[in-house]
């Protein structure tokens, strides 16, 4: 016989936190939390082993679970002294999904399970409260009836405000019994319309019946969607919780709230949540009252902290905040409840946070030795860091404040308004910054979300969906900006007599919850406090080196600030675009002979010196690869009448013999044509120019700053070994040459990037004449894959969201192919030379996944573009650790 279900609570834990896979997250933590002794609610958790099997046979449980479910039950009923479907005593159970990690696109709770026509009534009695007991039963039918029975939410609303203006009050608090009680009469008659058949009584279908709704709705579209983007497979299936009942609602001794172990914006060691008296869980979220602080000095005027309202409850609360930090080394995110000055807990996880929290928890809770430094480097997504790397408002920048929020989740966007969440992805998929507005979000909005700059909602608060979900994705989010009304129908949203119309650009604030009108220029981040700390932290675990692709002094620059530790790659071509040169490069390019070309290089040969000298002061004392030039020719054609004309008086041509010039030079296949080092044995008085560049601007560093660097000239779109030996001859040559004339030495290297699968194939032939390699891998990968680096993107997204390949391979390196080239070419590049240096300076170079990859080849360095190199020196560290703990597994 399997095992499906596990009970919690009442000293009955057959739970445990790590049995997470099993018991989802929630039951685990549940679990978890009551065999440390804090008080929870007893309830029993199927497991996700069902969910599969009930998948598996065409959604039929199997056998056994009933008698299973029947016994667990019945021990809650022993422990709460209360009896499912007893007409004086009912036992209430709440039915809550929970998958292995949390997921919004799943079912709801539903809360009050078992009341009916005649349970209502023993409940009424048994607290005597009949307000509540009616209260209660109505919430009931309007959970089950939108969650399991699919009836839609504004259908109860109607009735409720139908109710509220018959009886002439404005809040629900002021409705009576009977009102209640007339509420419920108006549901049940609207859910048997809309269903066909009455609302269930018996308890026993009521509970089966949401069970099959959490189990069926692990494959609905929205939980699809989100598995899709986050990377969740299908067969972990999700939980079902089952728990007593415990009531925020009978009085005002009673309240139910939510809140972080930590601020989980800033990160700060705070008590950060909400809480509302008299009230039942899903009320804090839904916005109708507003929450309360918890504690005191987070009260402004006139707000009732819990600390003054409930001061027992809240001093239960404070202890239970250091224990499950204590117990869980992270920052939780906790609802709990209390009935009659007692407090439940009922759910505790993981904390979502925003990057910059994540940073600051990491590092106090490493300072204050609650974990290592080790695993707060590992605490960190490498990948989020790019968030705290992006631009803030310029405080000195012009603005014009059309109305203020909450700060839900920092980081500042502009963009243009959109009022739904398809759109906000249709103009995203057009190159559109947009920001989503939204009277509130639900997970139906998650893609729109994801493709929107930033989100803004009206209602709700620091922990509604829009607010949770934005942090979590590290989009800037304003929340709850009430002083806005958004009227869908006219795409219009208006706040203190000003209107803003769809299409029109708004910048939101998350870190102050301000809304700009128009675009409000941006400053960049600065990298100090804990981030400084954490990267030294990583800095010092880390193998390999983290240099930039730059070209630009202020790549350079920006690099150098970022922690980068050379130049990985320099693209001379980016170079050669300049206005003031550019004359000269097609000189060069439609020159029909040597001698034309050398007297238009003779030209571009102080401004590559001049640029290589620039780079060489940023990067005084490190190494700098410089690449050869690599692109094809047309590239630099002269286009239209006036640039022809123009290149053709320069070069003392006809403009006809121009035009036939440039059409001799163009190519079918650009990308696999005369580009790379074929340019440079075609054409040898170009790489010439450039060595000679090269070597005069590092003497002359060498002699400005004393620290020399150590150019590694690098040839491009290597196959052959013969292909680098002629070109590095030359390079050798021009070298010595200029060496020799001003009676200097210098340290420089040659190698070539392996960026072709023959390259890769043959790397022990090339390391003889090769001192580095560097792995093009996006060229690599367009070649490996026979796929067009600048034309895949019209099928490529159907692909990985087909599921065809996990990732897109120009992001994230394809480790089973273009990874097995990368490897091979390394093991047979050190046979011939053991100590040969490897870098990577393709895309890949800063991408988390693909530098773990680099670390387990065990390459030198990688190279990325600037603002990765944090991201890069992160993810280096974390795979040095990951690495040093499978060796020792
Ligand atoms: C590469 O191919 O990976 C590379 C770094 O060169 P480029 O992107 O300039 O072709
Ligand atoms: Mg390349």
């Amino acid at each position: 016989m399997s095992k499906w279900v596990y009970s919690f609570g009442a000293g009955h834990n057959e739970g445990r936190a790590d049995m997470r896979n099993l018991l989802g997250g929630k039951g685990a933590n549940l679990a978890e939390m009551a065999s440390i002794g804090l008080p929870v609610p007893p309830g029993f958790t199927i497991t996700t082993e069902l969910c599969t099997e009930f998948y598996k046979n065409n959604r039929h449980y199997p056998e056994d679970l009933d008698g299973q479910v029947r016994a667990a039950l019945a021990r809650i009923e022993e422990a709460v002294g209360r009896k499912f479907g007893d007409a004086h005593r009912p036992l209430l159970v709440s039915v809550r999904s929970g998958a292995r990690v949390s997921m919004p696109g799943m079912m709801d709770t539903v809360l009050n399970l078992g009341l009916n026509d005649e349970t209502v009534l023993g409940l009424a009695k048994s607290s005597g409260d009949e307000r509540f007991a009616w209260d209660s039963y109505r919430r009931f039918i309007q959970m089950f009836g939108s969650v399991v029975l699919g009836v839609d939410h504004h259908r109860f609303e109607e009735i409720i405000e139908s109710v509220k203006m018959d009886a002439g009050v404005v809040e629900d608090t002021a409705l009576s019994p009977a009102h209640w009680k007339r509420v419920v009469e108006e549901y049940k008659e609207m859910v048997e319309q809309e269903i066909a058949k009455p609302f269930p009584q018996a308890p026993g279908d009521q509970l089966w019946a949401a069970i099959g709704a959490v189990f069926g709705s692990w494959m609905n579209p929205r939980a699809n969607t989100y598995r899709r983007l986050h990377d969740i497979p299908a067969d972990w299936g999700t939980a079902v919780n089952v728990q007593a009942m415990v009531f925020g609602n009978i009085g005002n001794d009673c309240a139910t709230g939510v809140f972080f172990t930590r601020d989980p914006s800033t990160g700060e060691n705070m008590f950060y949540g909400e809480f509302l008296v008299n009230a039942q869980g899903e009320d804090v979220v839904a916005g109708i009252r507003t929450p309360q602080p918890l504690s005191k000095s987070a009260a402004k005027a006139g707000e009732v902290s819990m600390e003054d309202a409930l001061p027992e409850a809240y001093a239960e609360l404070c202890r239970v905040r250091e224990t499950l930090e204590r117990h869980y080394h992270d920052m939780q995110d906790i609802e709990f409840t209390v009935q009659q000055n007692k407090l439940y807990m009922l759910q505790t996880r993981t904390g979502k946070r925003t990057a910059a929290a994540s940073l600051r928890i990491a590092v106090d809770m490493a300072q204050s030795e609650l974990i290592t430094r080790k695993e707060a480097i590992m605490r960190v997504n490498a990948q989020s860091l790019d968030q705290l790397l992006h631009p803030t408002l310029d405080p000195k920048a012009k603005r014009t404040l059309f109305s203020k929020g909450l700060p839900a989740s920092p980081g500042a966007a502009s963009g243009a308004v959109v009022f739904s969440a398809d759109d906000a992805e249709m103009r995203a998929a057009k190159g559109d910054a947009v920001i989503l507005v939204r009277i509130e979000t639900s997970p139906e909005d998650i893609h729109g979300m994801h493709a929107a700059r930033g989100i803004l909602t009206t209602r709700g608060g620091m922990t509604s969906h829009a607010a949770v979900v934005a942090r979590g994705m590290g989009r800037a989010c304003v929340a709850g900006a009430g002083g806005i009304s958004v009227d869908y129908g006219a795409r219009t949203l208006s706040a203190g007599g000003k209107t803003i119309r769809g299409g029109e650009i708004i910048t939101i604030d998350g870190a102050t919850g301000e809304i700009f009108v128009g675009a409000v220029a941006t400053v960049e981040p600065t990298m100090s406090g804990d981030f400084a700390t954490l990267m030294g932290w990583a800095d010092e675990v880390r193998r390999m080196k983290v240099r930039t692709n730059a070209e630009t002094p202020l790549d350079a620059e920006t690099a150098r600030k970022f922690g980068a530790e050379g130049i990985g790659l320099c693209r001379t071509e980016h170079m050669f675009f300049a206005p003031e040169r550019i004359g000269a490069v097609r000189q060069m390019i439609m020159a029909n002979d040597e001698h034309g070309r050398r007297a238009a290089l003779e030209k571009l040969l102080p401004f590559q010196r001049r640029d290589f000298v620039d780079l060489f002061r940023i990067m005084a004392g490190l190494p700098v690869t410089i690449r050869l030039l690599d692109p094809p020719l047309h590239e630099f054609l002269p286009h239209g009448e006036q640039e022809i004309a123009d290149v053709a008086e320069a070069l003392g041509q006809d403009v006809e013999s121009m035009r036939r010039r440039a059409a001799e030079l163009a190519e079918a296949n650009p990308m696999l044509g005369h580009r790379g080092c074929r340019l440079g044995i075609s054409y040898p008085e170009i790489y010439e120019m450039q060595t000679r560049a090269i070597v005069e601007g590092a003497l002359e560093i060498a002699a400005e700053t004393g620290e020399p660097v150590v150019p590694e000239i690098m040839i491009p779109l290597v196959g052959t070994r013969r292909e680098l030996e002629i070109t590095r001859t030359q390079v050798d040559r021009v070298a010595r040459e200029v060496l020799e004339k001003a009676g200097k030495t210098l340290e420089y290297t040659v190698g070539t990037m392996i960026e072709l699968p023959r390259a890769a194939l043959t790397a022990d032939r090339i390391a003889e004449v090769a001192d580095f390699f560097s792995f093009g891998t996006n060229d690599l990968t367009q070649t490996t894959f026979g796929l067009s680096r600048d034309d895949a993107g019209k099928f490529l997204p159907h692909y990985v969201e087909a599921g065809i390949l996990p990732k897109d391979p120009f992001v994230s390196l394809d480790i089973e192919g273009v990874g097995a080239l990368v490897r091979i070419a390394t093991e047979k590049g050190r046979a011939t030379r053991p100590g040969i240096k490897l870098g990577i300076c393709g895309e890949h170079g800063g991408d988390p996944a693909s530098i773990a990859f680099c670390e387990e080849v065990g390459l030198d360095y990688v190279s990325c573009s600037p603002y990765r190199v944090p991201v890069a020196r992160l993810a280096a560290a974390q795979a040095a650790i990951g690495a040093a703990s499978d060796r020792t597994a």
